[in-house]
């Protein structure tokens, strides 16, 4: 299976989540965020595919890592590609955080949406809001977007949040 991405993998991320990250820019958004910082991923008819496959096999690869990101775009736009995605990196224990214009709350009412979220350690949602922009907060622009521990919150039924 294939996913479209804006670009290549990049490596070596200490902004995308904790720690070391590899972070997957995914093609494809229509939240239309005021002054998003990444228009170029907006078009779902730009991008590039590439193999999942291949893009799971070069991250199990490469040695210094804390885990993954996905990012865009939206890569809740790709529905079964990102389910695929998921479950083959976390069929390799890697450590998965997502960043979606979604909210949790809409994410859970879709079946796949579901799914994916069940392979997810760590959701950015939310839409950026530029009103609420704050430099100084930790992996996300806006204060309305929430850092949500997925497994605790699944678990648990309510949106538990990730203490920094
Ligand atoms: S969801 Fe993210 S990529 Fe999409 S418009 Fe908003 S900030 Fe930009």
């Amino acid at each position: 299976m294939q996913i479209k991405l804006a670009s290549n993998l990049m490596y070596d991320s200490i902004v995308d989540g904790l720690g070391l990250r590899i972070v997957i820019w995914t093609q494809g958004c229509s939240h239309n965020c005021f002054k998003c910082h990444n228009p170029q991923t907006h078009d779902f008819s730009k991008g590039k595919f590439y193999d999942i496959d291949e893009i799971v096999d070069k991250i199990v690869k490469y040695p210094l890592k804390s885990g993954v990101t996905l990012s865009g775009g939206d890569p809740f736009f790709q529905k079964e590609e990102t389910l695929y995605l998921v479950k083959k990196l976390k069929e390799n224990k890697i450590n998965i955080w997502a960043y979606t214009g979604f909210i949790y709350e809409d994410l859970i009412k879709d079946p796949v949406w579901l799914e994916t979220l069940k392979y997810i350690d760590i959701l950015v949602d939310g839409p950026f809001i530029y009103d609420q922009y704050d430099p100084l907060l930790k992996f996300r622009g806006s204060k309305n977007q929430r850092i949500i521990d997925v497994q605790k919150s699944l678990k648990t039924n309510e949106v538990i949040e990730m203490p920094l």
